[in-house]
């Protein structure tokens, strides 16, 4: 196992890092690094930037238009982006659905769908969670029932990330609902166009509206929009988990916010010293940051299995439930290090709420990120389930 990066890698990253400095408009890494938020608008601007470059799709294979490039490069082009602040790429359809699609949907599905998805045209959104069928996402109850050559679909999916942006859903829903959970879901791609679909807002923590419930009424959906075979969906849909957990580390991520909290503390003055000369203050970041590059040379020992042809299974895991505590707690510290000056932004929470920075400039965004990083420890497989996993494998049971 050999953790320093090859002459290539040294030079992938160059070429990475003059990317990120030439063609990442500075009002978007502005916005980013304020934690604003970017839009639908500014979002396809940069996958645009991205695919005119060929780097829309990284984990694509070439014969798809994709980059192809491999765990390291991943990792290498993740830590630049994050340093740089640059946004990240909208997963749903590129880095989820698509893979999918690449290894069970037809031709047809390919030759329509994935050039699209490269050219910008359609922003999909993922139709698991239902509520009642989250952790336990087989008791899913959305249902679907052949109609000559539709699928009439009834039901509810919920937490339905930048749904509100969306003109195309994959979703899971139930084919057959009198055998064995599993085998009785079926996959299926529907445009969010169609008479008989709502979708209604949920307003997070920190006041945004980034998730959706979606309410299906009788909606027509054409039988080739189904993925696969019928009732066979839950197997697409556990590789398509397989590829929600890509970067889970998020070490880039959490580097830079923790450079934020540095800056911030180094600034901030508490009985008449900078914060930072606080030993408690100090201690905790220190801490943290050994936690962070413990973790760092954790993903970086998986990412070199990965390379080497191994695959990366608890400790995917691992890795999802040690990330995320760390970034929840570099928010944490953001939070104290910026004080009263978070207040403010707390929006509705606070009468009278005042949108003007205060110094530090970075206070902004420091308790909308807080409040809105809750989620981490939720989605994409919740840190309790993620315990569980580890639990069983470690301790006898197998994976
Ligand atoms: C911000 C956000 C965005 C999301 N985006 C999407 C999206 O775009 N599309 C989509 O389909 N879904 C999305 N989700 C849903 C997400 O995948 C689910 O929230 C997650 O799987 C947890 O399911 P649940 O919310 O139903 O909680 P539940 O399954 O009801 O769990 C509630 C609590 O009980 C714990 N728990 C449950 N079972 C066990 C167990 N066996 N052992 C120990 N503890 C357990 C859980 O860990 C959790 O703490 C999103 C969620 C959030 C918060």
């Amino acid at each position: 196992m050999d953790l320093s990066y090859t002459d290539e890698e040294l030079a992938f990253r160059d070429e990475v890092r003059a990317f990120m400095r030439d063609e990442l408009p500075k009002e978007m890494s502005d916005k980013i690094r304020l934690g604003e938020e970017l839009g639908k608008e500014g979002q396809e601007k940069w996958h645009a930037i991205l695919n005119s470059k060929g780097w829309l799709a990284p984990n694509w294979p070439k014969k798809f238009g994709g980059a192809e490039w491999n765990a390291v490069q991943r990792h290498i082009f993740e830590e630049e982006a994050a340093a740089h602040h640059a946004p990240r790429i909208v997963p749903f359809g590129l880095s989820m659905l698509a893979p999918v699609l690449q290894k069970f949907g037809s031709k047809e599905q390919q030759d329509y769908w994935l050039p699209r998805l490269l050219e910008g045209k359609d922003w999909w959104c993922q139709g698991y969670s239902e509520p009642g069928a989250g952790s336990d996402l087989a008791s899913l109850k959305t249902r679907a029932v052949r109609d000559g050559d539709h699928y009439i679909v009834n039901g509810q999916k919920t937490w339905t990330t930048l749904g509100q942006h969306a003109n195309m859903i994959f979703c899971l829903v139930r084919t057959d609902p009198d055998v064995k959970q599993q085998e009785g879901i079926s996959f299926l791609l529907i445009d969010m166009n169609t008479p008989g679909i709502e979708v209604r807002p949920i307003i997070l923590l920190d006041g945004t509206h980034e998730v959706n419930e979606v309410f299906f009424d009788d909606v027509k959906v054409p039988v080739e929009n189904l993925v696969g075979e019928e009732n066979k969906g839950w197997t697409y849909a556990k590789y398509l988990l397989t590829h929600e957990r890509t970067n889970i580390a998020g070490v880039g991520f959490s580097q830079a916010g923790l450079n934020t909290v540095k800056r911030i503390a180094r600034a901030e003055m508490a009985g008449g010293k900078p914060l930072m000369a606080n030993p408690h203050f100090a201690a905790r970041v220190a801490q943290v940051e050994i936690d962070l590059k413990a973790m760092a040379t954790s993903n970086l020992r998986i990412i070199s299995k990965a390379a080497a042809g191994g695959a990366p299974g608890v400790e995917a895991s691992m890795l999802k439930v040690k990330g995320t505590i760390i970034r929840q707690e570099i928010n944490d510290l953001a939070r104290r290090a910026v004080g009263p000056y978070a207040m403010p932004f707390a929006s509705e929470a606070i009468e009278g709420s005042n949108e003007a920075l205060p110094d530090p400039h970075e206070a902004g965004p420091v308790a909308a990120q807080y409040f809105n990083n809750r989620k981490l420890s939720i989605f994409g497989g919740s840190n309790e389930i993620q315990r569980g996993i580890i639990a069983k494998v470690m301790m006898g049971g197998g994976q």
